[in-house]
């Protein structure tokens, strides 16, 4: 990511010639087909950012909508300079559109709320305070949540506690747009797929720090979802790959190797005890279906084992051939940045 290391100015001019002071937060938005939304979160935005009385950027990454949205937001970007919008060739997606929205930020803090006027911008001086407090991530909360419950908050409820469980970051919504992240620990977080709803977890495996506020919700009044009930199973895949990711990722000869051991093991001591009935007590073995349980852990596990080696190579592949290092500094005290880092 190339565009992280050139120099930021300090201020950036308009095409209508005013220049714009360096913001203290850059506002990201993905929209995706919201026309009817617009106006008013125009109108909500800009009451929030004179509420809220610092510099504010409001990068909004139009996902390829199909609807008047761009023109829409363009006019807005031409009346009003502090409104930068970016248009995607195409339906990437939420995640893609962070992530197009986070490497564009000049703030010191990014704010991620959806287009739809569920989060209210009204809350970002409290996300705001747990940020000067020293946390590097802060979460909404939707305690209030608007939405129905069998298909969205149940399964919501169900899935933040397990990903709460297997990440080790505790958090009551994942599913909440509206977060605060310090830019500066976003550089490290590497976003694919969907994995916008993790950015909270693959955040803390980086090292910063994450806590969360209750927030305001509202129902959705204009547009529809973009997501239905089949997304579960995408988080659910999701979370898996964070965890390998987040515990594995420089060792996995570690998670692979330990089950192929098991299941060899467990083969072997099976083959032992099966031959011991063949050779000791003269007993047929051969229309046992323990053999065959023999035979397939011993073959399972030797696979496993391989499979842990090929997922070093490729991990030492992925972090050399980069110069990747496999740690992350937070500061140097007396020594030089450069060589360090
Ligand atoms: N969105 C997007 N690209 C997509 C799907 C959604 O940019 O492919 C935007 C959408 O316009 C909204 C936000 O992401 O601003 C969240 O989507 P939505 O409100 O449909 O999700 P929900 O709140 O129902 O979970
Ligand atoms: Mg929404």
């Amino acid at each position: 990511m190339t565009a992280q290391k050139v120099a930021r100015p300090a201020a950036v001019a308009h095409p209508n010639g005013s220049a714009q002071p360096k913001p203290k937060i850059s506002i990201v938005i993905p929209l995706y087909n919201e026309e009817e939304s617009i106006p008013h979160l125009y109108e909500a935005l800009v009451e929030a950012i004179a509420h809220y009385g610092q510099p504010a950027e409001v990068i909004i990454v139009d996902d390829g909508s199909k609807d008047r949205s761009f023109a829409l937001l363009k006019e807005i970007a031409q009346r009003d300079p502090r409104f930068i919008i970016i248009r995607f060739r195409r339906n990437f997606g939420q995640t893609a559109a962070f992530a197009a929205g986070f490497a564009k930020a000049r703030g010191e803090v990014a704010i991620t709320m959806d287009a739809d006027l569920q989060n209210d911008p009204m809350d970002i001086p409290l996300l705001m305070a747990k940020v000067e407090e020293g946390y590097d991530i802060v979460s909404g909360w939707r305690k209030n949540r608007q939405d129905r419950y069998w298909d969205r908050k149940l399964p919501s409820m169900l899935a933040n506690r397990l990903i709460s469980n297997v990440t080790d970051v505790r958090l009551h919504d994942y599913g909440c747009s509206l977060k605060a992240y310090r830019t500066e620990v976003l550089k490290h977080v590497h976003l694919y797929g969907e994995l916008h709803r993790f950015i909270p977890a693959l955040a803390s495996q980086v090292g910063a720090t994450v806590t969360e506020v209750p927030v305001n919700h509202r129902a959705r009044q204009y547009g529809s979802s973009k997501y239905g009930i089949s997304r579960t199973i995408r988080v659910m895949l999701d979370l898996i790959n964070v965890w390998f990711l987040g515990s594995y990722s420089t060792r996995p000869i570690h998670v692979f190797g330990t089950l192929g051991l098991a299941s060899a093991g467990i083969g072997i001591l099976l083959g032992i005890y099966l031959s011991f009935l063949k050779i000791f007590l003269a007993q047929s073995i051969g229309n046992r279906p323990l053999l065959l349980l023999a035979v397939l852990l011993v073959v399972i596990g030797v696979q496993l084992v391989t499979m842990g080696l090929l997922a070093e190579m490729i991990t030492r592949t992925y972090y050399e051939s980069q110069d990747k290092p496999i740690y992350i500094v937070r500061e140097i005290v007396n020594g030089d940045w450069e060589e360090s880092v």
